[in-house]
């Protein structure tokens, strides 16, 4: 899956590396092998990568003077944020042609606005950094996932991140206002506006959101914030099959409306993984069921006729045989709980061997139908095939893992990883879905991106992509392959 030097760029002479490393100064770089490594190499172990310098610069201009030092070189950069992006996006290439640019040291709350309800954070700043900062000021930042704890806001951005709590908050791509970036140029995109209304022309911040840094460096973004929910009811239900679970999502947005924040599916195996391997978690409900669904209601005020609404909603849904088993979180400790079954799984898979991974979407009524399908055919393809198909069913989107079969070879089970994407993959397509629900194209992608994507929308993704980056120095080889 190596790629070599692209032809148009040029190798890092010694004069360039120390003109970087002047850039930046003592506490802007490493080549110390050490200290590299943990970002070479990508969350999943997928890629193993090289780099002659690691910049770590700590301001804008300093971005920009590295950026435009490689520009001149012809020699390509990597940013990367909290390297934990699950496609293979912030690592670089094994041909060592590229200079690896960190924000982490770019990680100051720049400004908390309580009027406006948004808060501007450097692009090196934690996502649970940003959440504390929200909340120490009344304040709400409502992105949520699984790496919170070390991805940064740049990377967040970078990838329109999703998480649990789109269904009602939206993706990144709906939490920014505005963005600071150093273009591939060198030139510094100065968006930090804070305004919730601005149809002057072509959204040039909507276009760096969700580019994976193929278009430049992320420096900062102005982040819209909201009131605290300050009541939550946590409800974990066992049913019958996907087909339940939607029809139960129809139900809990008829009764409750707005105030659904969160509705994940996951199935028996998902949570049999997780009871084996992560410690300290049980099975809420006495008897096990073939799914279980987490929803989570939430208000931003004490609102009594919430509860109430839930209360009758599980009865009737209870009543009519559409769940067949609940439980509602007594308290935080116990939401916590609840929550740490769904975000427990993919740390579960990893015990049960090697995993197939794919993060897809499709119309949401055409979740049952694609789940089915999909098992189908990747269980003839490799029979034994243990199908773990969890995620966000408010959104339509599935992370359709795989694990292999019980005492096969991991090796061998991860050699027919193109073999099974490919045909996951066109399930999607065929159903009007996405191949990358949240997750991004990066590396592990691009192949299938351009096999499956719209002629005419890859067209103008390579337009873009050669306008803005004409020389291509700018995480090559990632996301788009320009012509
Ligand atoms: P990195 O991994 O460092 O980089 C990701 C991409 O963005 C790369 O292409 C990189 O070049 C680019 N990039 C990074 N920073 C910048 C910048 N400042 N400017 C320009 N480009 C930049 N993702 C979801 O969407 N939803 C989830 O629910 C979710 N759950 C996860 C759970 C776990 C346990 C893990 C490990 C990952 C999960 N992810 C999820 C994936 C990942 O956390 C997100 O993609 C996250 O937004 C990446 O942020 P990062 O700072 O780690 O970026
Ligand atoms: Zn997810």
């Amino acid at each position: 899956m190596s790629a070599p030097l692209p032809a148009a760029h040029a190798t890092p002479t010694p004069e360039l590396l120390q003109a970087l490393k002047d850039a930046v100064g003592d506490k802007g770089w490493s080549d110390d092998r050490q200290d590299v490594a943990p970002h070479l190499v990508d969350e999943r172990n997928l890629y193993y990568g090289v780099t002659p310098l690691l910049l770590r610069p700590a301001t804008v201009d300093e971005v920009s003077a590295c950026v435009r030092l490689c520009a001149e070189a012809r020699v390509p950069i990597v940013p990367q944020g909290g390297n934990t992006g699950l496609v293979g996006g912030a690592v670089p290439f094994e041909h060592g042609g590229e200079i690896l640019l960190c924000l982490s040291r770019m990680n100051r709350i720049r400004e908390v606005d309580t009027v406006n309800d948004s808060m501007t954070a450097e692009a090196g700043c934690i996502l649970e950094t940003v959440q504390t900062a929200a909340r120490d000021a009344g304040r709400y930042f409502p992105l949520s996932l699984g790496a919170q704890g070390s991805c940064q806001i740049g990377g967040n951005i970078a990838t329109n991140a999703g998480g649990c709590a789109v269904l009602r908050y939206g993706h990144m791509r709906e939490l920014v206002l505005g963005i600071e970036a150093v273009l591939p140029n060198g030139r510094v995109y100065d968006g930090l506006k804070s305004l919730r209304k601005d149809n002057s022309g072509y959204d040039l911040k909507q276009l760096l959101i969700g580019s994976e840094g193929t278009l430049g460096i992320i420096t900062a973004g102005v982040l819209k914030l909201f009131p605290p929910p300050v009541e939550r009811h946590t409800t974990f239900a066992g049913v019958a099959s996907p087909e339940a679970a939607l029809d139960l999502f129809s139900r809990a947005r008829e009764a409750l409306g707005d105030a659904v924040t969160a509705f994940e599916l996951m199935p028996r195996i998902a949570l049999d993984f997780v009871l084996a391997h992560i410690p300290g978690t049980r099975d809420p409900l006495a008897a096990p069921h073939p799914f279980y669904v987490l929803c989570e209601a939430t208000a931003t005020r004490h609102d009594l006729a919430l509860a109430d609404a839930l209360n009758v909603l599980l009865e009737k849904v209870l009543e009519a045989g559409l769940i067949n088993d609940a439980t509602v979180a007594a308290g935080e400790t116990q939401a916590q709980a609840l929550w740490k079954l769904r975000e427990s799984v993919s740390e579960a898979q990893k015990h049960e061997g090697g995993s197939i991974k794919h993060d897809i979407s499709v119309p949401i009524a055409t979740l049952p139908g694609f789940i089915g399908e999909a098992s189908w055919r990747v269980e003839k393809l490799i029979p034994g095939v243990r199908v773990v198909a969890f995620g966000h069913v408010g959104d339509g989107n599935i992370h359709f893992n795989l694990s292999q079969p019980k005492n096969a070879e991991r090796e061998a089970f991860l050699s027919r990883w193109d073999e099974a994407s490919r045909l996951v993959h066109d399930t999607v397509v065929d159903m009007g879905g996405s191949i990358s629900a949240e997750h991004g194209i990066g590396r592990l992608k691009r192949d299938e991106l351009v096999r499956l994507a719209d002629p005419l929308e890859l067209d103008q993704m390579h337009a873009i992509k050669r306008t803005l980056d004409p020389h291509n120095i700018m995480n090559p080889g990632k996301l788009v392959l320009p012509g």
